[in-house]
């Protein structure tokens, strides 16, 4: 099936920033960045029984600078957090990040001193996952929802300005160690 049978009289009209959307979300190259468990489970999502190459993101990039989405998979240490923030800071714009599993999301049933209770305290996420650990279809079903929020995400200021937002949101927001649930 060629794009040009779908087209009526091969014209098609769109907008430059669904252009863009579409070749952002079909271009995604992961950082190479795994903290804890739940990395097992990423490599295995990149490896050929689940073949991410399906969506072109096998390659794993070794430096942040070729890399445009970080995976944070696995549970952030208080050691770790600056290193995590520098990495995000290497990657060019525009950069998108999920927080793989509920440590990573969350902090999970780390509740302690040593571990963040949740990335989104250090950098601004873009999708979270839960579970423990996510299995690799999980990972590729929130890459997917990912990519359909890449498509319809906004272009230049705009986008910076949802950035903004995102962290101010994150800095104000109640940690989650003082939230209330079942198990605290
Ligand atoms: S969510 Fe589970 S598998 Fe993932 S890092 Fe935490 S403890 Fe490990």
């Amino acid at each position: 099936m060629g794009l040009e049978e779908k087209l009526p009289s091969g014209i098609l009209l769109t907008s430059v920033e669904k252009l863009a959307g579409y070749a952002r979300k079909n271009s995604l190259w992961p950082a190479t960045f795994g903290l804890a468990c739940c990395a097992i489970e990423m490599m295995a999502t990149g490896a050929g029984r689940y073949d991410l190459a399906r969506f072109g993101m096998e390659v794993f990039r070794a430096s942040p600078r070729q890399a445009d989405l970080m995976i944070v998979a696995g549970r952030v240490s208080q050691k770790m957090a600056p290193v995590l923030r520098q990495i995000y800071d290497q990657m060019p714009e525009p950069r998108w990040v999920l927080a793989m599993g509920v440590c990573a999301s969350s902090g999970g049933m780390f509740n302690n001193y040593a571990i963040v209770q949740g990335v989104d305290h250090v950098v601004p996420v873009d999708m979270y996952l839960p579970g423990c650990p996510p299995r690799p279809e999980m990972l590729m079903d929130a890459i997917l929802k990912l990519h359909d929020k890449i498509q319809d995400q906004k272009l230049g200021s705009q986008r910076a300005r949802e950035i903004v937002e995102l962290e101010q949101a994150a800095l104000v927001a109640t940690p989650t160690a003082e939230m209330k649930g079942l198990l605290r």
